[in-house]
């Protein structure tokens, strides 16, 4: 069998998770086998339902993504899309021992594996990764500055830099076509508020009748972004040969404040429910240290692929109570 009809299948971990099910949804929209390993341990397989439902090629491996790749023969795949790790703050700050491990040695496992058959693999990093950030909006190549080790939030920074270390090491070292590709917030139908995520919250919150808890006094900002914009622009760096062996920020650099965000979800729904100030130590404990800032400079994605997401934040908070309410609606009584 020749190369390109062996390699048929792209693997996809994480894959039942909030970003991973979309990511499978658009590559089975082009034709692609896809082959998810996910331990469903924030993933579900109810994200998966509705790709299913369109007939897709899928196989699903429960599993954690570093034990269960043994299994699998690399030379079978043409892509490698490593999207399994822990996420959320609320989470990493739970669970920290277990998060770091995850995110290290299942990465370390699945980047190995994919350089024994030089797969092209793309990794999912995080905009934690710049830290406290040295200047905004946040670039590529700038220094990274954490807290101290005292202080567990910045562990799931430092292990994503690990990660991307990997990947870069693999690329230097074996010539592995490794993308890496930094998230910044990034919101969307399925994605769950359980580990801290803002937006589901407020959107459930809004749908509820129940108060929008704004941690701190609200001023502090992040870039929102459509997953549905996300995901091909994830596609497109991995086809890319521009993108081996580089990090890309991957967002939007529209700025919204918090406190305006619970506004906007309020005024969208038409929701009666009130915004209210929570101090940070009640939400998260003592010390915790927020970020005021979070935006991506996208020069670097812009002259790669043609990025230009599309989705109005309106629309997504629309589709995501659309969603919550569909799912609601389903579940057993
Ligand atoms: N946040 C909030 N209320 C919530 C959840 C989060 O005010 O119910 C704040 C949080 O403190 C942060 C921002 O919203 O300032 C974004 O939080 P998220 O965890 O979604 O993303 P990240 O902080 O990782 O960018």
């Amino acid at each position: 069998m020749n190369d390109s009809r062996a390699r048929q299948r792209i693997l996809v971990t994480g894959g039942a998770g909030f970003v991973g099910s979309h990511l499978v949804g658009h590559l089975c929209s082009r034709g692609a086998a896809v082959t998810i390993i996910d331990d469903l341990s924030t993933g579900s397989l109810r994200n998966l339902v509705e790709v299913r439902d369109g007939g897709a090629n899928l196989e699903f491996i429960e599993g954690r993504a570093g034990a269960a790749i043994n299994g699998l023969d690399a030379r079978s795949f043409s892509a490698v899309y490593h999207l399994a790790a822990a996420v959320g703050v609320q989470l990493v700050l739970e669970k920290t021992a277990e998060a770091v491990e995850r995110n290290v040695i299942d990465t370390s496992s699945v980047l190995r594996w994919a350089a024994s058959a030089g797969v092209p693999t793309l990794i999912t990093s995080s905009s934690e990764v710049y830290g406290r950030g040295v200047r905004s909006p946040f670039r590529e190549e700038d220094d990274v500055v954490y807290g101290p080790t005292t202080a567990l939030r910045w562990s799931y920074a430092c292990s994503k830099a690990l990660d991307e270390y990997l990947a870069l090491a693999h690329y230097h070292a074996a010539g592995l076509p490794a993308t890496v590709v930094r998230l910044f917030n990034t919101v969307g139908p399925r994605q769950t508020g359980r580990y801290g995520m803002v937006l589901p919250r407020f959107v459930r919150s809004a749908l509820n009748g129940q108060p929008l808890e704004v941690y701190g006094d609200g001023r502090q900002s992040r870039c929102f972004c459509d997953v549905r914009d996300v995901v091909p622009a994830i596609v497109a760096l991995l086809e890319s040969s521009a993108s081996r062996g580089r990090v890309f920020n991957v967002g939007s650099d529209q700025s919204t404040s918090i406190g305006d965000l619970a506004r906007l979800v309020v005024a969208t729904l038409g929701s009666s429910s009130p915004v209210v100030n929570v101090p940070y130590a009640e939400a998260y404990g003592p010390g915790f240290d927020d970020l005021q800032i979070r935006q991506p400079d996208l020069t670097r994605i812009r002259e790669t692929i043609s990025f230009a997401p599309r989705i109005a934040l309106t629309q997504t908070i629309t589709d995501i109570a659309a969603q919550i309410t569909r799912v609601a609606a389903e579940a057993p009584r």
